[in-house]
């Protein structure tokens, strides 16, 4: 596959300049700016402030569970939005109580499942087994008032045509609504004299990102609750917001839109609105900092041999450009070249990252840093022949480690040698 060079909007025309400062560092590296993590969050807030004031974020752990980033969120009132039972123990690890949890995806275990009930916290319920969970608890907790959370699976690509991501075949998530399951699972839950239907769930995950997508995911809340009656804690929009990208919408243009289509059926003095951003928050804020190791001509080509990887921006290879800027060491006067090809420190021919057309003739020692690259890069990332790599953050001009590249040590970790196998 071809991949086409897109010049970074703010970065861009800043590649002659000598910038020597993050030379001391030993590539590749994140780094989260703190103050643009700050930002974005103050704008996701202030916007749901000014739109829905009854509101909580609860922060995608899947998207870059990274322990620094998330107590971060952690102190500024975020709650964890965790999708199994490992990153439910993450997220206590790191010191989010249960009742600051929203409890979401298909995998949940049955111990965390009812603690995070128990607690307060938000669970959303994902299939079968939990209804069968949450019937035995009601029984054996007859004496506590239990609030639990549906996930809805509706048919957004009706609602926007073309912009879902699993088209008319459907996602997998949920409950059906058009084949008449959620109906009868809000009829069990009914049963339970002790249990209340608190919340719908309506995560759906969209190519487009568009502020549509989420007025239709609206209009699906306010007819849920008319169609069932429904008295509801709270609407959980999910996450699957655009951010930090010139000319796509952004956090002040979804929830003014979403609010006006809840109003209609919500009091939000009544009911809270949760949303669960991810990628949106992180994006602006993190970079990948690579160096070239190596320039060689092979054939026709020339290759720009770097110590970062694409397994390290694009773990699941489907980027078809990159955001990106260059630190070029020693002075200017490179002559340009037509096509220099990218390519990363794994052994596989795949570990490409972009053909880069017409830009300067790059050096060993030059840098290429990509960005927005705060989600789904970290977290996703193969342990796959270089481990993790440093993770900094940058505050007031200065970088701070957070994470140290991973060694032979983690990696071993919990693992025994020949010979001292155990059962169980
Ligand atoms: C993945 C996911 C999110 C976050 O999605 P982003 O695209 O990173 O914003 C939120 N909620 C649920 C249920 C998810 O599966």
């Amino acid at each position: 596959m071809r991949i086409s060079y897109q010049p970074a909007s703010e970065s861009f025309g800043r590649e002659n300049l000598v910038q020597m400062k993050g030379h001391d560092y030993p590539t590749p590296y994140f780094v989260i700016d703190e103050k643009q993590l700050t930002a974005d969050l103050s704008m996701l807030e202030e916007s749901l402030r000014g739109s829905w004031p009854n509101y909580r974020i609860g922060y995608s752990f899947k998207t870059n569970s990274l322990p620094w980033l998330v107590t971060f969120l952690k102190e500024k009132g975020v709650m964890a939005e965790v999708v199994s039972d490992d990153e439910y123990r993450l997220a206590s690890r790191l010191g989010f109580p249960d009742c600051e949890m929203v409890y979401n995806g298909p995998v949940k275990k049955r111990d965390s499942f009812q603690k995070v009930l128990l607690a307060g916290g938000i669970v959303n319920m994902d299939g079968r087994r939990e209804l069968d969970w949450l019937e035995e608890i009601s029984r054996t907790c007859t004496d506590r008032k239990l609030n639990v959370g549906i996930r809805v699976n509706f048919n957004l690509e009706e609602m926007c045509p073309g912009q879902t991501t699993m088209g008319e075949a459907g996602g997998r998530f949920g409950f059906g609504y058009e084949n008449g399951v959620f109906a009868s699972v809000v009829e069990r839950v009914r049963r339970l004299p002790n249990v209340r239907i608190a919340g719908l769930h309506l995560h759906s995950s969209s190519k487009t990102r568009s502020v549509a997508v989420f007025e239709a995911i609206a209009q699906m809340a306010c007819r849920l609750k008319r169609e069932f009656r429904l008295t509801l804690d709270y609407v959980d929009l999910g996450g699957g917001y655009c951010g930090g990208l010139a000319g796509r919408p952004q956090y002040p243009d979804y929830f003014p839109a979403v609010a006006k289509i809840l109003s209609g059926a919500f009091d939000p003095q009544r009911t809270a609105l949760i949303v669960e951003p991810g990628i949106s928050l992180l994006s602006k804020a993190t970079v990948y900092v690579t160096g070239v190791v190596d320039v060689r001509d092979i054939g026709k080509e020339r290759y720009l041999i770097t110590d970062g990887s694409r397994f390290h921006v694009d773990p699941t290879m489907i980027k078809n450009s990159y955001l990106f800027h260059l630190e070029l060491q020693g002075e200017g006067g490179r002559r340009r070249m037509a096509r220099q090809c990218v390519s990363g420190f794994s052994c596989m021919e795949a570990d490409r990252l972009f053909e880069y057309e017409n830009g300067p003739e790059l050096r060993e020692g030059d840098r290429i840093v990509y960005e927005n690259v705060g989600g789904y890069t970290m977290s996703l990332s193969p342990l796959f022949i270089q481990y993790f790599p440093d993770v900094y953050i940058r505050r007031e001009g200065r970088l701070l480690k957070v994470r140290e590249h991973w060694t032979p040590e983690e990696y071993t970790a919990g693992s025994c040698l020949y010979g001292e196998e155990r059962e169980n």
